[in-house]
């Protein structure tokens, strides 16, 4: 999963990246990236780098990344170790200049990836974005003297058209401006929004989420659509105009695990806000255990901080039982998920928290978390709690059992490392060394979200069908 923005019209757009970047910190910090153009020299200038958007760019370097135009990216690798030349934004100068970043993952990048290396094509990295740019980049070859914006519709489209998976890609085309489109089910989010400049004109920008566009003084305009190319003409003095075509639709399935954990609290995606669907997910959650427990031989109900605490507080308040804060997580240390190696999550699982003895001695404590993947930070938190005294402890997940893995964009596992995969729910709460566990059912889930949307996780039904 990634975080992406993507501006224009700003005198020095990259200081504008760089802030909407820090909002979107949470969903990626393995590294960040900002590629500019800079139309008085013809040039693109790129800085990214493995670390935290705060600690990768200074001012200076954001002077330094000149233009009007700006991409951004903040990283974390779905698949496999986070590699230097991996890193986004991505540039390419032949057969045309042409900026990309994206947030997703490609279900048939390896076939795509063969088809392309068969053609005598060359890689520079294993990059999935890559893929996308000899894409576009083929199909601009194809009509060299039509109009750039024909052009880019046919790019957009051959990528809807070959590539499957959850993608939305941010673009700056030099010549004509900023464009965005998402994958033909719109699987991963990407927002248009709008600004009125101080010279009285509109400008555009696009990003994941419209938290990050607002706290850089950008409305949020709509998302653009599923299989839909979005594109701003800016060069020169022109007033900025949105022009759109929709390409490849095939309907509207965004990811569910966007609601649930990844996104910020304070967005909107689809026009469904992320707060209220958590707290709807809670209130559900809580409905359910209460059929299946008496709720008054709870004496605590607390969350594993900070996503799921929305969720615990409408649950705690659904139960009317107390919520508490038991976990107090130490924010210096790495978030254990991205970590490579079973080991070293769960060391971090403990290194994270610290258990608040007096609220559970002796006391019955139902933790709520958003998801239960491998089951790593469950177990571990359950045997910290009785460690600290707890008498029994329940687990509550917002999100329904995730039996199968994401082949798009988000970094759950092998079947065989799935704790819930092919395992009852009493198998499960044996597995994670707790007193009982309660999921959100896939009907709550719909309940909660009221639209449509990419369930394969749970389900293992693939909008495009299994991997290539
Ligand atoms: P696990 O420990 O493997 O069961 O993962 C579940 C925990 O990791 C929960 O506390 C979630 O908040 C968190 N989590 C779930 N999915 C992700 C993800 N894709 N990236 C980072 N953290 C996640």
């Amino acid at each position: 999963m990634c975080g992406i923005i993507g501006l224009t019209h700003a005198v020095q757009s990259a200081h504008d990246v760089y802030r909407g970047l820090l909002m979107l910190q949470h969903r990626g910090q393995d590294s960040a990236g900002i590629l500019s153009w800079d139309a008085a020299t013809g040039m693109f200038h790129s800085k990214k780098q493995l670390g935290k958007v705060a600690d990768v760019f200074t001012a200076t370097d954001l002077d330094r990344l000149k233009g009007a135009m700006a991409l951004g990216h903040t990283r974390y690798s779905t698949i496999g170790d986070v590699k230097e030349s991996d890193l986004q934004p991505i540039a390419g100068v032949m057969p045309i200049g042409i900026g990309l970043v994206h947030n997703g993952n490609l279900s048939n990048y390896a076939a795509l990836k063969q088809s392309l290396l068969a053609k005598g094509r060359a890689f520079l990295s294993d990059n999935d974005l890559e893929v996308i740019l000899h894409l576009m980049s083929g199909a601009f070859v194809s009509s060299p003297t039509a109009p750039l914006g024909e052009r880019l519709i046919e790019a957009a489209r051959t990528v809807m058209q070959r590539a499957e998976g959850g993608y939305s890609v941010i673009g700056i085309l030099p010549g004509l401006g900023l464009f965005g489109f998402r994958d033909p089910h719109g699987i991963r989010p990407l927002i248009i929004g709008e600004r009125d400049e101080a010279d009285g004109r509109k400008s555009y920008a696009f990003a994941s989420e419209d938290a990050a566009l607002g706290f850089v003084g950008y409305r949020r305009v709509r998302d653009v659509a599923p299989g839909e190319l979005v594109w701003v003409p800016s060069v020169g003095d022109e007033a900025e105009e949105l022009h759109s075509r929709s390409l490849v639709p095939r309907g509207g399935l965004p990811c569910m695990f966007e609601w649930i954990y990844f996104s910020s609290a304070d967005a909107n995606l689809e026009s469904v806000p992320v707060y209220e669907t958590r707290l709807r997910l809670g209130q559900l959650l809580g409905a359910r255990v209460g059929a299946a427990l008496d709720p008054s031989t709870i004496d605590v109900v607390s969350a594993v901080p900070e996503t799921s605490r929305i969720s615990a507080i409408a649950l705690a308040e659904t139960l009317q039982r107390p919520y508490r804060e038991v976990l107090i997580k130490n924010r210096y240390v790495q978030r254990s998920f991205i970590l490579n190696g079973q080991d070293k999550r769960q060391v971090a699982v403990s290194m994270k928290f610290s258990v608040v003895d007096s609220v559970i001695a002796g006391k019955t404590v139902l933790l709520v978390d958003d998801s239960i993947v491998r089951g790593t930070t469950s177990r571990k938190l359950v045997q910290l709690l009785r460690q600290h005294g707890a008498a029994r402890v329940y687990l509550a997940s917002s999100c329904p059992p995730i039996r199968h893995p994401c082949l798009y964009g988000i970094d759950f596992p092998d079947r065989k490392d799935l704790v819930a995969a092919g395992r009852p729910l009493d198998a499960v709460a044996q597995a994670l060394d707790a007193d009982g566990v309660f999921y959100t059912t896939l009907a709550d889930l719909e309940t909660a979200l009221g639209r449509p949307f990419c369930a394969a996780c749970l389900t293992g039904e693939y909008a495009y069908g299994a991997a290539a």
